[in-house]
């Protein structure tokens, strides 16, 4: 509301100003001219007839001729009035100068017929003395005259146009004022000097006009002047009381006269309205123009010109019947010019605004040929038949046609072009890959396309025309990586070998078809030292060419994959049994130690091979089957067989818990399961408690117990018996402290221990950490353990010894020890294996063997130890042959601390008594 008020009030601001101009001008009289144009031509549009209650007597050129004199004798007038008189007339004007004496009789003559009248005026009048000058003359009647008579003003006053159109109601002559003849003679005297508008309308012609001489004569019946008013005056053109009237033309002055007394004796006097009304409509006029008129400019003028019209037929009708002169001269100028602004502007702003379009679309169109050239993709326009109408930078760069050549499309893309033109690729199918032979290399082009209509396409900018424009993108380096990428996401960038992933796919595709497959998983061996001594780079071209033979070891080998670092895996192509992938996994094996001469180098590599062979049918997934070839890869490895391995599932099956217990005892030495058991050994002789044996045990809250014979073997493969090793020495000897200090305790130390080189360290720290004397700890080392062993090991023994700490031979017998061998060694003990003990009862080669160890020992004067006794016969035998200590079962099992203390209790040591010495002695 408020904004419709608003433009409102823009619309009628401007047209308001336009009236207030209009105002200002009409009331300097600017448009009086035009007025008076507009009256005149209104009253020549409805004519009417005089009333022709007013008779002209006129004095014509016939008059004249027939008196033959002029001025006439004033017996000539006195006549006329005598006989105008008789006729009874209402009254009688002369507009004749009766200013100047005659010849006297005629004067008199005269006189006496003004006094026998008694209705007769005379004209008085002021002219200027000469024309321009400011003199005025007064020219009024004789006195003679005068007197008898009434005085009637003649004057009219003329437009600038020299047009007389106002006619006074009384005019000043000498001081007087003196009514009008036109005044006189309507009978409507108002007294007032002002002068009122003609009625043009009132037809001079109409008037009723008798000759001067026809009266004169006799011959116009007295009814003519009977209650009339009559007026004699000049008509002859030659005796020059013409006056110029608008439409009219020139008309003799008592034809004036009369026009005027009959406008005011029939109230036919214009009135002129105030130009205000016609302002306030002109004001409305505009005001519509301005609404509804400047959308449809034509329209809305031709409106304009029809109201108009209408207004001047209203005015026309409002003169012809009330003589309403409505001045609708201001309208013309003022509505033209307020028109003419407001096209003016019209034309000016639409000017600007095509202007201002048509520059944007000359930005638009940079903007849109700047996107199009600059587009990374190579954008075309393909009219039909393949004619290329525009081309973008990077098309030109990319497809090598210069702009001349207009239809050196590459046929790939023509063919496209065309396609799509002919509608022959369904919608919203317009995308294609194609290869292009682009200035001598194949490039991969990824094109889409649209077709559309366009006009001004081919210089016809009426006609729109099917175009198509193909977006081209060259994806070569793309698709190459995007290959490069699925490539590796299923090769090993190091050796162009299958992934892990991607070899189960295949293997699992086999197994789905139920076909047989062996699987082989190598792993090899030295190289770390080819990384080391050669480079990282040589390591990796030797893993390259190891697949490269693998790949090659079999025709039509359908997968190898490297699975890790330094393992590789081979799918064979043939279904094999057993055998002959026995044969072929020995033949890969060969293959891979062959040398590797080509990397500068001759560089060899060994393997460890295991495999698996699935029968058709076996319902086994691939991560299975190749789970089976790495487990036996494992056990080749880890027991260093030259030769593949055949996967055994009992094998793995144990390699498995090998693995388990490798992974808990770590864990089970943290969480204190392990604890030492004490298994007494006694002397022979007297069966006296001489010291202990600490034997491990281990208790695993997932495993159950799990026997030493078991852990102690993975603890020494995996290293970790060192750590068990340190821990069961501490143990033992703080066990000792609430022993009796005679007591001895023998610790068995693994050949792994041996070589760790942290032996005498951890026994000095357990034995000064016990506060126990060297002299109580024995070290139990097997004799296959010394058989095996590298140099190294006596000279540690020996340290160790020297130290005072003393070693047992353990499980002697097993091994195949000589006696020189023997007396070299730093021993102090023999053990015998408990398997030479549990032969004495039944086995009759035992007791020859006993006897020849026993011999053996005294020459060599080493104290016997036999394990294994289980029965009173196994004792008497090793007493009757002076065997010195015994160790088995008949004495006790091995005893946790307290059970073995009390043990010690029962054989007669007291460890209360004893054992705070024993600590003291350290
Ligand atoms: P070993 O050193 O020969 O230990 C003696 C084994 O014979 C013990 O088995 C013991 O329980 C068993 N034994 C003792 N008397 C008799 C008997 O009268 N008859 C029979 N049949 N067996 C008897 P255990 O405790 O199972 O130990 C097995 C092996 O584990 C040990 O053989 C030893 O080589 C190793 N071992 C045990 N504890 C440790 C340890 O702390 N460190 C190291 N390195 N090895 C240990
Ligand atoms: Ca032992
Ligand atoms: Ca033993």
């Amino acid at each position: 509301m408020r904004q419709r008020l608003g433009a409102l009030l823009r619309r009628a601001i401007p047209a308001a100003l336009f009236v207030l101009a209009g105002f200002w001008a009409d009331d300097r009289g600017a448009f009086a001219g035009l007025n008076d144009q507009i009256g005149d031509a209104r009253a020549a549009l409805v004519p009417r007839d005089a009333s022709g209650e007013v008779v002209v007597v006129a004095i014509d050129a016939a008059s004249l001729q027939a008196v033959g004199v002029w001025p006439w004798s004033r017996r000539v007038h006195a006549d006329l009035l005598t006989r105008l008189t008789a006729a009874g007339p209402r009254d009688v004007l002369f507009d004749i100068d009766f200013s100047f004496a005659a010849d006297p009789a005629g004067d008199r003559a005269f006189a006496a017929a003004l006094d026998a009248s008694g209705v007769a005026y005379l004209a008085g009048f002021v002219q200027r003395a000469a024309p321009g000058s400011p003199a005025i003359t007064t020219n009024l009647p004789l006195p003679a005259f005068a007197e008898r008579a009434w005085l009637a003003a003649v004057n009219v006053v003329p437009d600038a146009d020299g047009a007389v159109r106002h006619y006074p109601y009384a005019v000043e002559i000498d001081g007087a004022t003196v009514p009008s003849a036109g005044s006189l003679l309507a009978g409507a005297y108002v007294g007032s000097l002002d002068a009122f508008p003609l009625n043009l309308s009132i037809r001079p012609g109409s008037i009723s006009t008798v000759s001067a001489i026809d009266v004169l004569e006799g011959r116009v019946p007295p009814e003519t002047f009977a209650g009339r008013s009559v007026v004699v005056g000049a008509t002859a053109v030659e005796l020059g009381d013409q006056i110029s009237l608008p439409i009219h033309g020139v008309q003799p002055g008592p034809v004036v006269h009369v026009l005027a007394a009959e406008a005011l004796a029939h109230g036919a006097v214009p009135v002129t309205l105030r130009p205000g009304l016609v302002l306030l409509a002109l004001f409305g006029a505009m005001l519509a123009f301005q609404t509804f008129g400047l959308r449809r400019p034509v329209a809305g003028l031709v409106l304009l010109a029809v109201s108009l019209g209408a207004a001047e037929a209203a005015a026309l009708s409002a003169y012809a019947s009330a003589a309403i002169l409505v001045p609708t001269a201001p309208v013309y100028p003022v509505l033209g010019a307020f028109v003419l602004w407001q096209l003016v502007g019209k034309i000016l702003a639409s000017a600007w605004t095509i202007r201002r379009q048509a520059a944007e679309i000359r930005d638009t169109a940079a903007l849109l040929g700047t996107v199009f050239e600059d587009s990374s993709d190579a954008i075309i326009v393909v009219a039909a038949g393949g004619e290329v109408l525009r081309h973008s930078r990077s098309a030109r760069q990319l497809l090598h046609c210069d702009g001349q050549d207009r239809t050196a499309l590459p046929d790939p893309l023509r063919r496209h072009a065309e396609a799509l033109l002919n509608g022959q690729l369904p919608a919203g199918d317009g995308r294609r890959c194609c290869e292009v032979a682009c200035a001598g290399r194949t490039r991969l082009l990824d094109v889409t396309g649209s077709l559309s209509m366009a006009a001004g396409a081919g210089g016809d900018r009426t006609t729109p025309r099917p175009i198509v424009t193909p977006s081209v993108r060259d994806v070569t380096v793309e698709r190459q990586q995007a290959e490069r990428i699925a490539f590796l996401s299923d090769h090993d960038e190091t050796t162009g070998a299958l992934r892990r992933h991607a070899f189960l796919d295949r293997l699992g595709s086999r197994l789905e078809a139920g076909t047989p497959a062996a699987v082989f998983v190598l792993r090899l061996r030295g190289v770390e030292s080819v990384n080391s001594l050669l480079g990282r780079d040589v390591g990796d071209e030797l893993l390259a060419r190891v697949a490269r033979r693998l790949e090659t070891s079999e025709p039509g080998v359908p997968a190898v994959a490297r699975l890790g670092g330094k393992s590789f895996a081979v799918l064979s192509g043939a279904p094999l049994d057993a055998p002959a992938a026995d044969r072929l996994a020995q033949r890969l094996l060969e293959d891979i130690e062959e040398p590797f001469s080509s990397l500068g180098i001759a560089v060899s590599v060994g393997a460890s091979v295991g495999y698996t062979v699935r029968p058709a049918g076996a319902a086994s997934t691939a991560a299975e089957v190749l789970n089976q070839a790495e487990a036996a890869t494992q056990i080749a490895e880890a027991n260093r067989l030259a030769r593949p391995m055949l996967y055994d599932p009992a094998l793995a099956d144990r390699q498995l818990r090998a693995r388990r217990i490798e992974r808990e005892m770590a864990a089970g030495l943290d969480r204190q399961e392990f604890e030492v058991v004490y298994q007494p050994q006694h002397r022979v002789a007297d069966g006296a408690l001489v010291g202990s044996e600490a034997l491990l045990r281990w208790t695993s809250p997932c495993l159950g117990p799990v026997r030493p014979d078991e852990f102690i073997p993975i603890a020494e493969s995996t290293g970790f018996i060192a750590d068990l090793g340190r821990w069961v020495l501490r143990r033992a000897l703080r066990d000792m402290r609430n022993l009796p200090g005679h007591l001895s305790v023998a610790v068995n130390v693994s050949a792994a221990q041996m070589g760790h080189g942290t032996l005498m360290a951890d026994i000095s720290d357990a034995l000064s950490d016990a506060g126990v004397p060297a002299s109580r700890l024995w070290l139990e080392l097997t004799e296959t353990v010394l058989l095996d062993g590298s140099g190294g090991l006596v000279e540690t023994m020996s340290d160790i010894r020297f130290r005072g700490v003393r070693w047992a031979l353990d499980d002697f017998g097993t091994g195949y020890s000589s006696m020189a061998y023997l007396s070299r060694l730093p021993i102090d003990k023999i053990k015998l294996d408990r398997a030479f003990v549990a032969g004495l009862g039944d086995d009759p080669a035992a007791l020859p063997v006993l006897r020849a160890i026993n011999g053996l020992c005294r020459s060599l004067d080493l104290p016997l130890l036999c394990e294994g006794v289980e029965n009173d016969e196994h004792l008497a035998v090793l007493r009757a042959h002076g065997c010195a200590e015994a160790q088995g079962f008949l004495f006790a099992r091995p005893l946790s601390l307290p059970d073995f203390i009390a043990h010690a209790r029962a054989c007669g040591a007291d460890p209360a008594a004893d054992g705070g010495r024993a600590r003291g002695a350290t």
